[in-house]
């Protein structure tokens, strides 16, 4: 028999069903009765195509209307004060969204993917009770189509140790009370049918944990496989090993572990101690972090070797984690290239993949179709690999030429030529890169790309915003000007679209958070950057000002990990590439009089891997690329570079690495506090600390912002110190923008007693 397993299947729907209906539900055009119909539909819908794919442990309980981590707070009753008078939908939506009365809930990516879940809060007088018939009502509505499914949860230790302590008490006293719920929970479920599967989602044992929160998998694991004989406990984990849990784990009544083999090669350190104490091994092959088609060859391979410490009776095939991290299906693909799309694999197109896979691992009988289908995986895999599209000899030899990798001038020698060029002094004024994307700028670039305007109208169009732009920063007396963005949508998509390598979809959305999504763009090949990419742009901006006007580009390491990447090269390799590229630009724009030049590393941080012994190899490449994508900078030309966070502590000397002449960063809702380190570390190049909050509208006002400055001035000396709000400001509305900008201005005006 054939034994496949998908941890977790996407749920926003194939044509974002999920997304319209709540949208529509929170603008009041439609009634809860609404969403829930929708909501229904979508989760039988799901089933049933992993029951046609013949998928035999189908999850239930991986839906959600929000996000499972922010059920699971719900289903443990664990509901933060301030939303005590709500309840049922206006309960949950105002925990997720907020409401009039009370801020949402806080929102963190999970993990290292771009999904957010809402954190828990807790605190020492936390409650925990069983509040929640959702993980009931969802297993029979299944079991009405005909599927016992296994049931999904989020394991006790990682709910826990992913929420945020509200009083700086130890969120771990609450296990028992969190485990007693679940047991409760178990007692229910194994009323439900003689022989279920519960899973629990277990991650957080992917990271490097203390000792402390170890000692608690054995207690806690042990006391819920003893609720029920009905059910047989499965604890997955994803997106890197977990060998220290898994050395618990085998030692406990649970009946088995899922771990990625995909993300988490070193697992296999753990495949003896699986077989000696005879659990079941969910393993993790199909990829669900990735778009490419499984070559089935490999994962067979790395089946066999499984299969050689643990016995084929005790494994099954799986997804290495949910399939939420991918899109739903290459259906609606219609005018993506048809090479490219032979190579890739979705959500429901990974269905079929596991289910091939695992019927060649068991060696079960294949039909013709399967035969065929399996012909055909073989001729893309090698179609692939050899193609004219993936492999641009140009490209590759001038990386193998490469000679300069970094500036040629040192950081103490390049500021002295920059500030005699630049002739600035000190608390310079700037913004970080985008002004307001209007319904107009973004109306123009949808008929041009509909093609019912010309080029020229369009850039006329371009044109008359850069002037706008140009003139309201000259009219409040900004330093350093910039030209606005408003010929991008996206900060990676813009680049992406012109350069080789890159393709985009048209449906392949990822949820990230609630409704939004993402479409992240895919690099299929070598990345080649032919043209100027921003160099007519800027110097149209420039030759509206006498003021400097600085370039804007997107660094390589924030393209990468906001694609979808090649795995056929390592993603090293694929950002020296656009490192490459990028360099060229920055050529360009400096040979065209463009020298103040800001590559936005908006991504560096989400890269970090989960585990700190992989912590220097990123760091190493992800350094050493924006260092390449600026090396072509001559002295006298000054490289900013802009991240959206602040959080430095453990990376102050990784950012310094980056030797970028000006670094931008988000600072405004802590004051100076997170300034601090970088006079502990005596950080040697210039900083931008943000001096106000734009995720919000509100303006701050002059008085806010001089004090601002003069906490920051506390911390660093003002001559090393930029003036700038914290981030792009193309969220925002012109009026907010130009009264804060403002206030900024006069603010730095007031400091320097001008
Ligand atoms: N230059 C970009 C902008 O201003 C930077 C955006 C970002 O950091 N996310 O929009
Ligand atoms: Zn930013």
């Amino acid at each position: 028999m054939s034994k496949n397993y998908v941890i977790g299947y996407p749920r926003i729907g194939e044509k974002r069903e999920l997304k319209k209906v709540l949208e529509d539900y929170w603008a009041k055009k439609v009634d809860f009765s609404e969403v829930e119909y929708v909501a229904e539909n979508l989760r039988k819908r799901h089933w049933t195509y992993q029951k046609e794919a013949k998928i035999e442990y189908i999850a239930s309980n991986d839906f959600s209307l929000y996000d499972n981590m922010l059920d699971t707070t719900i289903l443990l009753g664990a509901i933060p004060q301030r939303f005590k008078d709500l309840k049922d939908q206006e309960l949950y939506f105002a925990m997720a969204r907020g409401n009039q009365d009370c801020v949402a809930m806080e929102m963190t990516k999970w993990f290292n993917t771009n999904y957010h879940y809402i954190v828990p809060e807790i605190s020492k007088d936390t409650t925990f009770k069983l509040n929640s018939k959702k993980v009931i009502k969802e297993y029979k509505e299944a079991q009405e189509l005909g599927i016992n499914t296994k049931i999904n949860l989020i394991g006790a230790i990682t709910y826990l140790g992913l929420s945020k302590s509200i009083d700086n008490s130890d969120v771990f006293v609450h296990i028992s009370s969190v485990v007693k719920v679940y047991k409760e929970l178990l007692e229910e479920i194994s009323k439900l049918n003689e022989n279920i599967v519960v899973q629990f989602d277990e991650p957080l044992f992917v990271k490097d944990l203390e000792p402390k929160v170890l000692s608690l998998l054995k207690s806690v694991y042990d006391e819920l496989s003893n609720v029920s004989p009905n059910i047989r406990i499965v604890v997955t984990t994803y997106f890197e090993h977990s060998n220290e849990a898994t050395k618990i784990l085998v030692n406990t009544p649970i009946w088995a572990v899922g771990l990625d083999f995909i993300h988490g090669s070193k697992n296999c350190d753990s495949l003896d101690l699986i077989k000696n104490s005879n659990k079941v091994l969910i393993a993790g092959v199909i990829d669900g972090r990735n778009i490419w088609k499984s070559n089935f060859e490999d994962k067979l391979n790395l089946l066999n070797e499984i299969s050689k410490v643990i016995s084929k009776e005790n494994i099954i095939v799986g997804t290495s984690c949910s399939l939420l991290h991918v899109p739903f299906t290459l259906s609606y693909e219609e005018k993506l290239d048809g090479e490219i799309k032979s190579w890739l694999a979705f959500a429901s197109e990974k269905l079929k993949e596991l289910n091939l896979v695992s019927k060649q691992f068991f060696e079960v009988k294949l039909s013709l179709e399967n035969i065929a289908d399996i012909e055909k995986n073989k001729k893309d895999n090698n179609q692939r690999k050899v193609s004219t599209k993936i492999h641009n000899q140009k490209i590759q030899e001038e990386i193998r030429s490469l000679k300069q990798f970094e500036r040629a001038d040192k950081f103490q020698d390049r500021i002295k030529v920059q500030r005699e060029f630049f002739k600035y002094d000190y608390l310079t004024t700037t913004t970080i890169g985008s002004f307001p994307q209007t319904p107009e700028i973004r109306e123009n670039r949808k008929n041009y790309k509909a093609n019912t305007i010309s080029k020229e109208q369009y850039e006329a169009e371009i044109k008359k915003y850069i002037d706008y732009c140009v003139a309201f920063q000259e009219e409040i007396g900004l330093d350093i000007l910039v030209h606005g963005e408003p010929e991008r949508n996206d900060m990676v998509e813009y680049f992406g679209e012109l350069m080789d390598g890159f393709v985009f979809t048209q449906n392949a959305w990822v949820q990230s958070y609630g409704s939004r999504c993402v479409k992240p763009p895919l690099i299929y090949g070598d990345v080649n950057r032919e043209n100027p990419m921003t160099v007519e742009w800027i110097k149209y901006a420039q030759s509206k000002t006498s003021k400097v006007m600085k370039g804007m580009l997107t660094g390589p390491v924030t393209i990468i990990n906001w694609s979808f990447v090649r795995d056929d090269l390592p993603r090293s390799e694929v950002a020296k590439q656009i490192a490459h590229g990028i360099c060229k630009e920055v050529d360009d724009l400096q040979n065209a009089g463009i020298k103040m030049i800001q590559v936005d590393e908006a991504a560096f941080k989400e890269g970090y891997p989960l585990r700190v012994e992989n912590i220097k190899a990123y760091e190493n490449w992800a350094v050493d690329n924006f260092r390449l994508s600026v090396s072509s900078a001559k002295a006298d030309t000054q490289i900013h570079t802009h991240m959206c966070y602040s959080e430095f502590n453990d990376i102050i000397k990784t950012i310094e690495a980056m030797d970028a002449d000006v670094i931008s960063i988000e600072t405004a809702r802590s004051g100076n506090r997170l300034l601090k380190i970088f006079k502990e570390v005596a950080y040697k190049q210039e900083i931008g600390p943000g001096i106000y909050d734009i995720h919000s509208p509100r303006v701050p006002s002059v008085e806010e912002m001089v004090n601002q400055i003069k906490a920051l001035i506390e911390v660093l000396p003002k001559e090393q110190l930029w003036i700038n709000p914290d981030c792009g400001l193309k969220t925002r509305k012109w009026p907010e923008v130009k009264e804060s900008l403002k206030n900024m201005v006069e603010a730095v005006k007031i400091v320097k007693n001008i």
